[in-house]
């Protein structure tokens, strides 16, 4: 399916919290209620009253042993069939790709209905950070973004956005899992209450702190300022890019609906009603977006908002005809952003070798299956910009 962001995209979609739908719940759909009510479901069936610690033992199994129902050995063999039934995995690993030498892992996952999604699991030094998905595909259309080229499939469910941090983590093993950044595929704000779920998931049931979890947004407007009132104060990251709204509108669709000026408003809502600091993702382009009047917009706007600045050198999105910055152009640009008293450090990119860009395995995928010419958007190339005289 192909959407235009600056028309019919299905923003929000607050149906419910439930899966999508068609779509039947995976292991880490129900909240503790529905877990409670599956045990007393399957009790029901087989003529058992069961005590409520059997729906510890399932949780315990489900988010401490990070194990299927039919893996709990304190659960009663005749439980955990009806219950693994019940309960199936969401994701089945379609390819691994490790990069950095161990440090970065990447999986294309295949979700019960064929749709692809995309996980990525990084270790630092210091911490590991798994960055999820939370749509198959995006409506948004970013022309730099392999996924935005690829059309918007479905929404995720909770369940399939939590069992990727599960599967992450099991990944891990003893390296536990401390930052989980909603960065994959998709606009984590246009599927609102499903995202909003597996936060609280993850920091109710998982045990991750909030200030360890971070939304990232392209500015879906409204839902930044609903993430304002939630009372758990997540990080906030909102993908810039561009800092005058006739490029923004060009490399960011949604900045049509929602131009600069509102999403400032936005985010000072967000940094007053958390305390936490905001941070602007931008992806160097060459001769687009990384001239010197580009970094002197950029500092102008992060500035009040006490914005922290990542640069990211772009990497290569196979189809367009851009390419990312040189690495001593990106050092000078953020010397520039500096100078003028922004606060901007270069990101150290991650799992070139093994296409770590958002929505690149599943690109390839769909290339290799001859899949994708009914989904694909057909995307732009920027006007490149005058050169900048530093250069
Ligand atoms: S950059 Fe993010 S919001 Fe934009 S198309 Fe890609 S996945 Fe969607």
């Amino acid at each position: 399916m192909t959407c235009s962001p600056a028309s019919d995209a299905p923003e929000t979609d607050s149906s419910a919290v439930g899966p999508p739908r068609g779509l039947s719940p995976s292991r880490y759909d129900p909240d503790r209620a529905g877990l409670d009510a599956l045990v007393a479901e399957v009790g029901e069936t087989t003529g058992t009253a069961l005590p409520t610690y059997r729906v510890d033992q399932l949780w315990q199994g489900l988010y401490r042993d990070l194990i299927g129902p039919e893996d709990v050995s304190t659960l009663p063999k005749a439980l955990r069939g009806p219950l693994a039934d019940l309960l199936p995995p969401a994701l089945t690993e379609d390819t691994r790709s490790v990069g950095d030498g161990g440090d970065t892992v990447k999986w294309l996952w295949r979700l019960a209905d064929g749709s692809l999604i995309e996980t990525v699991l990084m270790h630092y030094k210091d911490r590991s950070t798994v960055c999820v998905s939370t749509q198959a595909g995006c409506a948004m259309a970013c022309g730099f973004c392999a996924t935005g080229q690829m059309g918007f499939d479905r929404h995720l469910s909770t369940g399939e956005i939590v069992e990727q941090v599960v599967r992450a983590q099991v990944e891990a093993g003893n390296r536990r899992v401390s930052n989980v950044v909603f960065m994959g595929m998709g606009e984590p704000l246009a599927n609102y209450d499903r995202t909003w779920a597996a936060v609280q998931r993850l920091h109710g049931d998982l045990g991750l702190s909030a200030r360890h979890l971070t939304i990232s947004t392209v500015g879906v407007v409204p839902g930044i300022r609903r993430m304002a009132t939630e009372g758990l104060p997540v990080n906030l990251a909102v993908s810039l890019h561009a800092a005058d709204d006739d490029l923004r509108d060009e490399l960011v669709p949604l900045n049509r609906r929602y131009p600069l000026a509102e999403l400032a408003d936005a985010c000072q809502a967000h940094v007053t009603a958390t305390g936490r600091r905001l941070s602007f993702e931008w992806a160097l382009i060459d001769n687009v977006n990384d001239r010197p009047e580009d970094a002197a917009r950029l500092a102008d706007y992060a500035r009040p908002l006490g914005a922290h600045v990542n640069l990211i050198p772009l990497n290569p999105t196979p189809g367009w005809p851009t390419r990312g910055s040189s690495p001593a152009r990106v050092r000078e640009f953020a010397d520039e952003v500096n100078a003028r008293g922004g606060n901007a450090t270069i990101r150290r990119t991650r799992g070139t070798e093994i296409d770590a860009a958002c929505g690149q395995l599943r690109a390839e995928r769909a290339n290799a299956d001859s899949v994708n010419a009914e989904g694909s958007v057909p995307v732009a190339a920027p006007r490149r910009r005058g050169n900048g005289s530093s250069r």
